[in-house]
């Protein structure tokens, strides 16, 4: 007989949504915390700037999100949807198959409506603490907030799982620059750059684009990146964009002299180099660690060995189609909590997670890019899909992303412009009723 659980949802973001609907479906009680006044998580976009852009005082308020005024999907809509409720058939006013940051949390309020999610979420209530109670695995007590009022009282309640869903694009990472730091922005509120000169510092798909949307208003945008082989100089196309290696220092007058030997005296320091992990609220005892990004033990990206399956953690993984893998994450962890799926042993799943790790000393791969899923993401979703019984992905799916991480990795100017829809909406026709392995 299936076992039905209460479980608290910590998010309403992607993550979250998609492990509420997953949840409730197989029958658990769900309550969905959720901090902010709305749905949709990074997709809820907040033109306010944090007062401390820098995030150096954790006692900050977060207004904003990761989001930028002008950001467009990554990812064309076909692989962000999820299985059964596919964003490419939900156009709102946006057709476009890299569509701007309004249509997806348009795409994600309606999935919300259709499978009746919002009655399971409670808004403005912040999770400040979840730990096991007391010589128990399978009982935690979640202490939330209502925000907007510091004097709200702390309320206690009890449940016997976690889904944290509290993604990984809020906390942001520095990276160390010598030297004197000028002044930092994380969100692209383009009147602070009128004229100036200034230096960006990395090369991710927000550097990218931040660098275009600032160039239209600033005298000149430097961008400085430790990414190997960069063609140091002006970017053709473009008449005030330059590419650099790494920052060397800064001095105290504002030269920021770069390891290619160039220099510029400039008036902002701009930070687009990623976020961390980051769980304030979750005491485990020191059973679940964060180490250089790494955060673990946890077998699969989801369930730390000696809190499963009570603790869990939804939408770790870094890149890949987050949500997809949220979804298939989710099926998974609700049929473990029902009993249909089984997990291994605490001692196998702790071999299995020492061995990826050996893995990735072996071949090189650094500790911090623990939860990146490429080039094994497929196989990732293939596999949860296999413990819930489910036929893996049509092969078009991986071949989609390839293609768009590989024109996002050549840093071309209008590539979500020149997307081949007729070619790609002819392969994924070639393959509706096949099962392509
Ligand atoms: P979030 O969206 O961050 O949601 C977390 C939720 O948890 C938030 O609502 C937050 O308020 C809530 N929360 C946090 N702490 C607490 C607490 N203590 N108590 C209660 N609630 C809490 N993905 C794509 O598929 N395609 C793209 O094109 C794409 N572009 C991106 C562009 C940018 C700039 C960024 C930053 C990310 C992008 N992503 C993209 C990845 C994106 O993060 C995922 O699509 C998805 O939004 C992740 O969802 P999440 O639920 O894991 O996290």
């Amino acid at each position: 007989m299936a076992l039905l659980a209460r479980v608290a949802v910590i998010g309403a973001g992607v993550a979250g949504l998609a492990a509420a609907r997953e949840l409730h479906r197989e029958g658990h009680r769900v309550v969905v915390l959720e901090k902010r006044h709305s749905l949709g998580g990074t997709w809820l976009y907040n033109s306010r700037v944090d007062s401390d852009p820098l995030s150096l005082d954790p006692a900050r308020a977060v207004v904003g999100t990761s989001l930028y005024h002008s950001l467009r999907t990554n990812l064309p809509r076909q692989i962000m949807g999820f299985l059964d409720y596919p964003f490419a058939k939900r156009i709102h006013g946006d057709q476009r198959t890299f569509p701007g940051h309004e249509e997806v949390l348009w795409f994600l309020n309606e999935f919300a409506d259709e499978f009746q999610l919002r009655e399971l979420i409670r808004f403005c209530t912040e999770v400040v603490r979840a730990e096991r109670a007391e010589g128990r695995n399978d009982e935690w007590v979640v202490e939330s907030r209502s925000r907007g009022s510091e004097s709200a009282k702390v309320v206690r309640e009890v449940y016997d799982a976690v889904v944290v869903c509290n993604g990984h694009y809020t906390e942001p990472h520095l990276v160390e620059v010598p030297g004197t730091v000028l002044s930092g922005a994380v969100s692209a509120v383009l009147r602070f750059f009128f004229g100036a000169v200034v230096v960006l510092i990395g090369f991710g798909p927000s550097a990218f684009d931040i660098s275009r949307d600032v160039a239209t208003v600033a005298k000149e945008v430097h961008i400085a990146t430790r990414a190997p082989n960069v063609t140091v100089g002006k970017l053709d196309n473009h008449k005030n964009i330059w590419q650099h290696e790494m920052i060397e220092f800064v001095d105290e007058d504002g030269k920021v002299v770069f390891q290619d030997g160039s220099s510029v005296h400039a008036d902002t320091i701009f930070y687009c180099t990623g976020y961390k992990y980051h769980f304030p609220f979750i005491e485990t005892n020191g059973i679940v660690t964060i180490d250089d990004n790494r955060v673990g033990p946890l077998y699969k990206h989801v369930f730390p060995p000696r809190l499963a399956p009570w603790l869990s953690f939804i939408g770790m993984p870094k890149q890949g189609t987050p949500f997809m893998t949220a979804e298939l994450q989710s099926k998974w962890l609700a049929h473990v909590l029902s009993g249909k799926a089984l997990l291994p042993t605490k001692e196998e799943m702790m071999s299995d997670i020492e061995k990826y790790y050996h893995h990735m000393e072996e071949t090189g791969v650094p500790k911090r890019f623990t939860h990146v899923l490429p080039p094994n993401e497929i196989e990732y979703m293939n596999w949860l899909l296999a413990q819930v019984g489910m036929p893996p992905l049509k092969e078009w799916t991986g071949r989609m992303y390839k293609e768009c991480a590989m024109l996002a990795k050549a840093k071309r100017d209008g590539y979500k412009d020149q997307w081949d829809d007729d070619y790609w909406d002819a392969v994924i026709a070639s393959q509706v009723d096949s099962i392509v392995p």
